[in-house]
């Protein structure tokens, strides 16, 4: 068989549209994008290999010889090329734009670490080469771990977990193996009623029953609640410090101590932490185990979809069921631990294929060199000075659910403010869009109606934290002034409008299905 008749599908072995209908593309610049199945066609290809005469040895494929063609779309070098320039087009970056969305802290990603991240020695690297070769690597890996095992204050980290979510997997796996190990194994994970819904999620997937903790008046955890919800089935609290309302829990002691008290893990929730960052070490508040974004706090991009990365620093007591591999200092060199036996073999094994995220790695690291242990203090602090000009800026005329006293780094606002426009919280977000600005993170904490949780970062300069703020001041009169049309009908200016957002989530559509022709 020639290696040529297998990539390619013809229109009549594949039935479905060659192009798209031409009053799909764009008005004025922008376009509106089909797939590229639906772009593409199925009778052509954009690369050429010249393979007369080369055979292809079926019984190399050990039975696994396509039957027929594979239905790709068949596109050339520029059409591919702007096909997903367009889409990239239509997505928000924080390359564009300041990008307010509370919790997420997207900051500036820094192009030094782009730089350090496209070397060739990191970029090209394979996961199963010889250790003696990657030795760089390893000593990436090594140091990465240093800084954030001394910014935290503890005494272990596993880098292989691939987010902030699959960190808390992580550090939940590895407290139920502790607790079994003690044989002492429990049912339930308490959670502040204001956690992010990764929390309850983790602890569903990690086999335990959720219980929430209440919430005081001033937006903080109820230490009367957790007191009594304490006790010998629970395995483990999860809080965030600060947490999402973006306040700093002051009791953090005795929630810690309250928990270890009654012989329960204290799991940190660290997508915070650049609120943080150089001032506090999760260690000293009694943490037993956290996770770090390092696409939040450490600049590493958001990547749509794409790898991550969120390490995960444990307590001498859990550090034994950290995941494999792991990098270890030996006779020859740095190794990387594939497997443990004997005594140490209490590891939870692997959470992912091979040892995590080379590439975030490097660009994490970059930033914290570049950075110094002074300059992410300062991080720290520029992040909740910007937060807190942003809610000195509108308080005035936006409602904050927890007014009093500063907050951490981010500014959280509500609906009260709105009551009797008619127009919600949604529609304020989507008019600003049409004002130029992506909207902030909306209705989450769920403990607060109508949230609008508004997070700068640092990155921000005070000019631009004005501009946005004047913005948000003009659409505020707007509302108070009655012009309910201007959000209802908004926004007008994007690509799409409002979309069926539950259906989305509850009915996705994850394949294309080529049109009857
Ligand atoms: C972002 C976030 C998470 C989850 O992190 P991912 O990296 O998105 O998986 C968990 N908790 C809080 C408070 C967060 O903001």
């Amino acid at each position: 068989m020639s290696l040529q008749n297998v990539g390619r599908a013809t229109r009549s072995e594949y039935e479905g549209p060659a192009l798209a209908p031409e009053g799909r593309l764009g008005k004025g610049l922008l376009q509106d994008e089909p797939l590229i199945f639906e772009r593409g066609r199925f009778d052509m290809t954009g690369v050429d290999f010249d393979l007369e005469g080369e055979t292809l040895d079926e019984s190399d494929l050990a039975g696994l010889t396509r039957a027929s063609p594979p239905a790709l779309p068949g596109l050339s070098e520029p059409e591919t090329v702007r096909h997903y320039v367009r889409l990239s087009q239509r997505n928000h970056a924080i390359d564009l734009a300041l990008y307010p969305l509370g919790s997420c802290t997207m900051k500036h990603n820094p192009r030094l670490n782009e730089r350090m991240a496209r070397l060739a020695g990191f970029a090209d690297l394979h996961p199963l080469q010889p250790i003696s070769t990657v030795q760089g690597a390893l000593q990436v890996m090594d140091e990465l771990a240093h800084w954030l095992k001394t910014l935290t204050g503890m005494p272990a980290v596993a880098l292989s977990p691939k987010a902030g979510a699959h960190g808390e997997l992580c550090g939940l796996l590895a407290i139920r193996a502790a607790l079994v190990a003690r044989g002492d194994a429990r049912t339930t994970v308490l959670t502040p009623s204001s956690a992010h819904g990764t929390n309850p999620a983790t602890a569903a997937l990690a086999g335990y029953q959720v219980q929430e903790i209440a919430q005081t008046a001033d937006g903080r955890v109820d230490l009367g609640d957790l007191a009594a919800k304490l006790g010998p089935h629970v395995a483990a609290i999860m809080v965030t410090n600060p947490n999402t309302c973006g306040l700093f829990e002051r009791d953090i002691l005795e929630i810690a101590r309250l928990t270890h008290a009654a012989g329960a893990f204290f799991y940190g929730d660290g997508a915070n932490f650049n609120a943080l960052v150089g001032r506090v070490r999760p260690a000293d508040l009694g943490v037993d185990a956290m996770h770090i974004n390092l696409h939040k706090t450490f600049s590493t991009p958001h990547g749509g979809g794409g790898p991550g990365a969120g390490p995960v620093v444990l307590s001498a007591e859990l550090a034994p069921f950290a995941p494999t591999p792991f990098v270890v200092h030996g006779p020859n060199g740095l190794e990387l631990v594939e497997e443990t036996h004997g005594e140490a073999a209490q590891t939870l094994g692997r959470l992912c294929a091979f040892h995590g995220q080379m590439g975030m790695y490097v660009r994490a690291l970059a930033y914290m060199m570049s950075h110094g242990a002074d300059g992410l203090r300062q991080v720290a602090e520029d992040a909740v000075l910007n937060a807190n000009y942003i809610k000195a800026r509108l308080s005035g005329v936006m409602s904050a659910p927890f007014a009093e006293g500063p907050c951490m780094h981010e500014a959280l606002f509500d609906e009260t403010w709105l009551e009797g426009t008619g127009v919600t919280t949604l529609d304020f977000a989507k008019a600003m869009i049409d004002a130029g600005f992506h909207p902030m993170t909306m209705y989450f904490p769920l403990v607060v109606k109508g949230a609008m949780l508004i997070e700068p970062t640092e990155t921000e300069s005070r000019r631009e934290l004005d501009r946005f703020c004047d913005a948000l001041l003009e659409l505020a009169a707007a509302a108070k002034a009655g012009d309910v049309d201007r959000f209802k009908s908004a926004p007008r200016h994007a690509p799409l409008a409002r979309l069926d957002e539950t259906q989305a989530a509850r009915k996705p559509r994850l394949k294309w299905t080529p049109a009857e022709t």
